[in-house]
């Protein structure tokens, strides 16, 4: 085994399952271990930074709230600036907003709109990709404000939701999958 896989096992390891949470019937991924454990998080944040192969990235755009959390770090690893994608109404300045629909309902992010400059190249990140609604409306947001869209990278993958179909066009990559 290499060193990659080597920790992807333990990441992996780390990760909590917990049964109905926040409602009865989701298996909610507990990454807080991960993040806890420095050399742990590091290899997260490493493994998300390879996702782009040593292409040039200038913004990291992460998705509230874990997803700032990796996206931040990867930022830093690859030499590129952050920007937040962020629930409606958490950002001052004027935005720009998607909504995707939900099981009940619909959800609504928004970005600043000059988060990025037209042409810059951006990866996207978040801890897990469910049924890929959040990441598709985010890709959608930075497609309108005129960026290019590397990769969208997320640690954990829930494969069964099928999240990949609704970001195709995309690269995508993710590390540990159930
Ligand atoms: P989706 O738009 O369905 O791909 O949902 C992705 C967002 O919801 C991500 O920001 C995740 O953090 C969160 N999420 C969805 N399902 C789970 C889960 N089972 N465990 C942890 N986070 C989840």
């Amino acid at each position: 085994m290499n060193e990659q896989s080597t920790t992807i096992g333990e990441i992996e390891a780390a990760i909590r399952t917990i049964p109905d949470f926040p409602r009865p019937g989701i298996q909610f991924k507990d990454i807080t271990p991960v993040l806890a454990d420095p050399r742990l998080f590091a290899g997260s944040v490493r493994l998300l930074a390879s996702s782009v192969g040593g292409q040039r990235i200038d913004t990291v755009a992460g998705i509230e709230a874990r997803g700032f959390i990796f996206a931040s770090a990867v930022a830093l690893q690859l030499g590129a600036g952050f920007v937040p994608v962020r629930k409606k109404g958490k950002l001052p300045y004027k935005t720009l907003e998607a909504s995707y629909d939900l099981e009940y309902g619909t959800n609504t992010i928004e970005m600043h709109v000059d988060a990025v400059k037209p042409g810059s190249r951006v990866l996207l990140v978040d801890d897990l990709l469910a049924t890929g609604g959040t990441a598709a409306a985010a890709a959608g947001l930075l497609a309108k404000l005129g960026a290019e869209v590397v990769a969208i990278s997320f640690l954990v993958e829930l494969t069964f939701l099928n999240g990949r179909k609704r970001l195709s066009g995309y690269q995508v990559h993710s590390f540990i999958r159930y």
